[in-house]
C-alpha cells in the first residue's frame, strides 16, 4: 500500500553506478505489464543484496499498476511479497549472510527514531515510510522497484529469516497477506472461546481463515463463491456463509467477537456491522479504490461496536509471523506461475478465481534475457 508522504530531506543520496537488475514493469495505468531493465544501489554497509526465488502477487500489485489508488509512478515494478537467497551482505551486517534464505515484505526504510518506528511500528512512521515498490528512495532519490525482478537489495532491519521449515514458495505470501491478517488477529487477541468472521476468500481471506483457525478460534468464513466452501472448510473454517443469500446472515445476528474483512470492491457493512456482538469490532483490511456505502451509525451505537482498520505489520510482528507459520506448518495456498503469465493472473484475480495466492516464479525471468548476468 502506497499512502505515506515523506515530511524529511532524504538521506544522502548513492549515485554509483548499481546492479543491472532484470524486472517486469507496467509503463501506464492501461498497460499490461512487461519487460523493464534497471538497476539497483550497489549494496551498503548494513545492506542485504537478495536473488529472488519468488514473489506473489498481491491485489495491492493490481490497484497500484493501473493507478486505482492515484499517485502511481510509472514504470511501476510491483511485488512485496519476496523469498529469496542471501547473495552477498555489507560488512555491518550481523544477521544475514550469504546462502540464508530470506524476505521482504511491503516496507524497505523508515526513519527509525519516531515513536511509531520505535514502538515496532515501522508501517504508520509519517517521516520516511519507504514502501517496497513505488515509494521515493531516500537512497537514490529515484522511485523503489519490487520483486517482480531478479534481486533487490534491502537495509537489513528490513529483512526476514524464513525458516527451512517453510516452503519459500508458499511462505512468499505469508510477507504480505500474512502479516496484514495476522497482525489485526493479534491486535484484537483473537483466541479460544472467541467467533471470528472472515469476509472474501482471496489472498489475505484466505490465511485469516488459517491464521484465525491456528489461533484456536471459532471461524466463519462469508464468500460471494459457491465453488469454495469446500476449500474454506478444509483451510480451517467450522462454517460458511455465501454473502449473496441475505437469509444465511440472520442466524449469526450479535454473535461475532470480531470480523476481518479483506475484500477489495465496496460492499455493504452493515451487513456485517450487525453480526457484531456488544463491543465487537469490524476490522477492514481491503483496500478498495471506490468508497464502501456509509455504514449505518445506528447499528454501531445500539451495541457499542466499532469499525477499524489495519495496515501489514511491523517488521518485529512479521518475524513472530513467520516464526509461528513455521511452527504450526502453515503456508499460504498457491497457484505458481511464470512472470509471462502475470497479466492473465491480474484478469484472473479480478474475477476472484484464484486458489488461494499467484506465486511468480521467478526462474522464467531467465527466458527475457540476462540483465542480471
Ligand atoms: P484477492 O486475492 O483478489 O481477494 C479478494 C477477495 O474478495 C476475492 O477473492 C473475493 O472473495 C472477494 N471479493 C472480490 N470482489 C468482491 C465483491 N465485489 N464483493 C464481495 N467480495 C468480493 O485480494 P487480496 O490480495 O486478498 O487483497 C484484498 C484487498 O486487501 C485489496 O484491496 C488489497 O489492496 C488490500 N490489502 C490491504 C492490505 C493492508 O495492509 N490493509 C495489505 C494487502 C492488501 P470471495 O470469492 O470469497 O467472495
Ligand atoms: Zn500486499
Amino acid at each position: 500500500m502506497t499512502t505515506a508522504t515523506r515530511t524529511t530531506a532524504a538521506r544522502p543520496q548513492n549515485r554509483e553506478a548499481g546492479t543491472a537488475t532484470q524486472g517486469y514493469a507496467a509503463e501506464s495505468a492501461t498497460t499490461p505489464l512487461g519487460p523493464f531493465q534497471f538497476e539497483r544501489r550497489v549494496p551498503g554497509p548494513t545492506d542485504v543484496q537478495i536473488e529472488i526465488l519468488f514473489c506473489g502477487v498481491c491485489h495491492s500489485d493490481l490497484h497500484q499498476a493501473r493507478d486505482e489508488w492515484g499517485g502511481t509512478t510509472f514504470p511501476v515494478v510491483p511485488g512485496h511479497e519476496i523469498v529469496g537467497r542471501v547473495t552477498g551482505v555489507g560488512n555491518q551486517v550481523t544477521r544475514f549472510k550469504a546462502g540464508d534464505l530470506a524476505g521482504v515484505g511491503c516496507m524497505v526504510d523508515s526513519c527509525g527514531t519516531c515513536t511509531d518506528c520505535k514502538d515496532g511500528l515501522e508501517q504508520f512512521c509519517t517521516r520516511e515510510l519507504t514502501f517496497t515498490y513505488n515509494s521515493p528512495d531516500p537512497h537514490t532519490g529515484a522511485v523503489t522497484y519490487g520483486g517482480y525482478s531478479s534481486h533487490i537489495v534491502v537495509d537489513e532491519r528490513f529483512v526476514l529469516r524464513v525458516s527451512d521449515k517453510l516452503d519459500p514458495a508458499t511462505a512468499a505470501p505469508l510477507l504480505c497477506a500474512g502479516i496484514t491478517t495476522y497482525s489485526p488477529l493479534r491486535e484484537w487477541k483473537v483466541g479460544p472461546g472467541q467467533k471470528v468472521g472472515i469476509v472474501g476468500l482471496g489472498g489475505l481471506g484466505h490465511m485469516g481463515v488459517k491464521l484465525a483457525h491456528a489461533m484456536g478460534a471459532k471461524v466463519v468464513l462469508f464468500t460471494t463463491s459457491v465453488d469454495k466452501i469446500a476449500d474454506a472448510r478444509r483451510l480451517g473454517a467450522d462454517e460458511v456463509v455465501v454473502s449473496r443469500n441475505p437469509d444465511e446472515f440472520t442466524p449469526h445476528a450479535n454473535s461475532f467477537d470480531f470480523i476481518l474483512d479483506t475484500v477489495a470492491a465496496p460492499h455493504n457493512l452493515d451487513d456485517y456491522t450487525a453480526l457484531l456482538k456488544r463491543d465487537g469490532t469490524l476490522c477492514l483490511v481491503g483496500a478498495p479504490s471506490q468508497p464502501h456505502p456509509t455504514p449505518s451509525v445506528t447499528n454501531l451505537i445500539f451495541r457499542r461496536r466499532r469499525i477499524a482498520g489495519s495496515l501489514i505489520g511491523g517488521i518485529q510482528e512479521t518475524q513472530e509471523m513467520l516464526d509461528f507459520c513455521a511452527e504450526h506448518g502453515i503456508g499460504a495456498d498457491i497457484e505458481l506461475i511464470s512472470i509471462q503469465e502475470i497479466n492473465d493472473a491480474y484478469e484472473r484475480m479480478l474475477k476472484s478465481d484464484v486458489k488461494y495466492r499467484f506465486v511468480i516464479d521467478l526462474k522464467s525471468l531467465e527466458r527475457e534475457g540476462s540483465a542480471a548476468g
